[in-house]
């Protein structure tokens, strides 16, 4: 998953338009464990749900040679299977507490602009051409085939950030030093 954290432009009509998100305050709230244990298997069968739609209708990663070329080194297996797709707004669960939840502790809000589910990826579509944020969701993609599933993967990741906090938690900083090290600044 990924913020703006930077300055971004994107076109708005014909006038390009500056334009920042302060989404700090939310990505930092821990979540309590109650909270995690309660939310998991809804939201494991959310993602579920939203990694089929995907497999179905979103383009082959591996149509991008160069983004083949990072999945590899990011270390998938399944680069077959990788599926991305850019869209106006990243979905949020349609259930409300689920919904309500997800932004509450920043783990799905306006300002998201990629999130992994298993092999799909998506992305927010005036973002499609940044790749170090792929790269950093695609480090994603490998986690969930190291844990082996969708629930695995939201266990260990809602685990880490109730603990650590969302920048924090060890599998974010894990994607975010290897799009570091494929982009560096
Ligand atoms: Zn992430």
């Amino acid at each position: 998953m990924r913020f703006w954290n930077h300055f971004a432009r994107f076109k708005s009509g014909k006038i390009e338009q500056p334009s920042v998100y302060l989404i700090k305050q939310s990505m930092e709230r821990m979540i309590p464990d109650h909270v995690v244990a309660e939310l998991l298997p809804r939201a494991a069968e959310w993602a579920q749900g939203q990694e089929q739609f995907l497999l179905r209708n979103a383009a082959s990663l591996i149509l991008r040679p160069k983004l083949k070329e990072i999945a590899l080194r990011a270390g998938i297996a399944r680069t077959v299977s990788g599926r991305i797709l850019g869209v106006p707004a990243i979905p949020l669960p349609e259930e409300a507490d689920l919904r309500k939840t997800a932004i509450a502790y920043g783990l799905i809000t306006p300002g998201t602009i990629g999130l992994t589910l298993g092999h799909g990826i998506f992305i927010r579509q005036d973002c499609l051409a940044d790749a170090k944020l792929i790269a950093h969701e695609l480090k994603h993609v490998a986690q969930y085939e190291r844990l082996g599933s969708i629930p695995a993967f939201l266990q260990q990741y809602l685990s880490e950030v109730s603990q650590h906090g969302y920048p924090s938690a060890p599998m974010e900083l894990e994607a975010i030093a290897f799009a570091e090290s494929e982009f560096p600044n």
